[in-house]
């Protein structure tokens, strides 16, 4: 008895030690397995975006952005502060994905432009009329110099303005896409690009590109060329009571920045022709509202 006793003592202390050790392997299983996924989860999360960025629309230029601010770290490129901004913003957005719907909105639109857009080969006309705005661009190549009826209107509006004794001058007509990309990019950086964007249109996107927008200012008053005091001025009263019979009209009124995508330009014309022209003016929206492509 007292054998058998003591080896069912020995069996009990081996089923007991042989438990205890299955316990600890089990534990460490466990404590292996719950760390590995939760290291996992961002690189889970990260496919997932890739997967969501397959889809068509929005997503694909979310990603084409971060993409291209990632060649651009790479290539060493000037990184504008709006550039750098997003990048941090996606970032966070990668732990919050509940963010993301605001943040596609965002990107795929930046100061009224549409990220990633390619400029056409083509330019675009509503109803016969040329357009160049922030959402429909020119062609790089689509280079008509200063429209010749638009000049003649010109002078044939600063000869009546003359006889008020207004001596009007047209100080910046016709620009070309080069010129225009060296304009805009002196404006960033002397303004940054949310500023810029807001007075100066990017190359390709310009109205002065068509031939047919006109900068007008007052010869003698050189220090309201630009404002919006020229707009108080006589000859920028002058200039809206007018225009429109000459074939212009003022391309961007105060309060219509939402639409037209700039601020009030109290000194930039548009030639339209003159029964265009008179016909904007008197329904008293802009360009864009009238064609119905706003
Ligand atoms: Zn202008």
């Amino acid at each position: 008895m007292k054998k058998s006793q003591a080896s069912n003592k020995t069996k009990y202390i081996l089923i007991s030690v042989i438990t205890v050790i299955a316990l600890a392997v089990a534990i460490g299983f466990i404590v292996f397995f719950s760390n590995n996924s939760t290291q996992n989860n961002p690189v889970e999360q990260q496919n997932q975006k890739h997967i969501e960025s397959n889809e068509p629309e929005e997503s694909t230029e979310q990603e084409e952005s971060i993409e291209n601010s990632e060649a651009d770290k790479e290539e060493g490129l000037e990184s504008t502060p709006d550039e750098e901004e997003k990048t941090n913003e996606e970032e966070t957005q990668n732990e919050t994905p509940p963010a993301a719907e605001e943040k596609d909105d965002k990107v795929t639109k930046e100061n009224g432009y549409i990220v990633g857009q390619m400029l056409p080969t083509e330019p675009t006309y509503v109803d016969g009329v040329l357009i160049a705005n922030k959402k429909y661009p020119l062609p790089q190549n689509y280079n008509p110099g200063e429209n010749v009826e638009a000049r003649a209107a010109f002078e044939e509006m600063a000869q009546a303005a003359r006889k008020e004794g207004i001596e009007l001058t047209a100080f910046s007509t016709f620009r070309s896409f080069e010129y225009q990309q060296s304009l805009y990019k002196r404006y960033v950086d002397r303004d940054g690009k949310d500023n810029a964007d807001r007075y100066s249109a990017r190359p390709g996107y310009s109205e002065h590109q068509t031939g047919l927008a006109f900068d007008i200012g007052e010869v003698g008053k050189e220090d309201l060329w630009l404002t919006s005091e020229f707009g108080e001025s006589t000859a920028g009263k002058w200039l809206v009571n007018n225009a429109h019979n000459y074939g212009f009209i003022l391309r961007y009124p105060k309060g219509k920045e939402e639409i037209t995508g700039y601020m009030y330009e109290s000194w930039h014309f548009r030639y339209l022709g003159v029964p265009l022209a008179t016909d904007v003016k008197n329904s008293g929206v802009t360009l864009e509202e009238y064609l119905g492509i706003q």
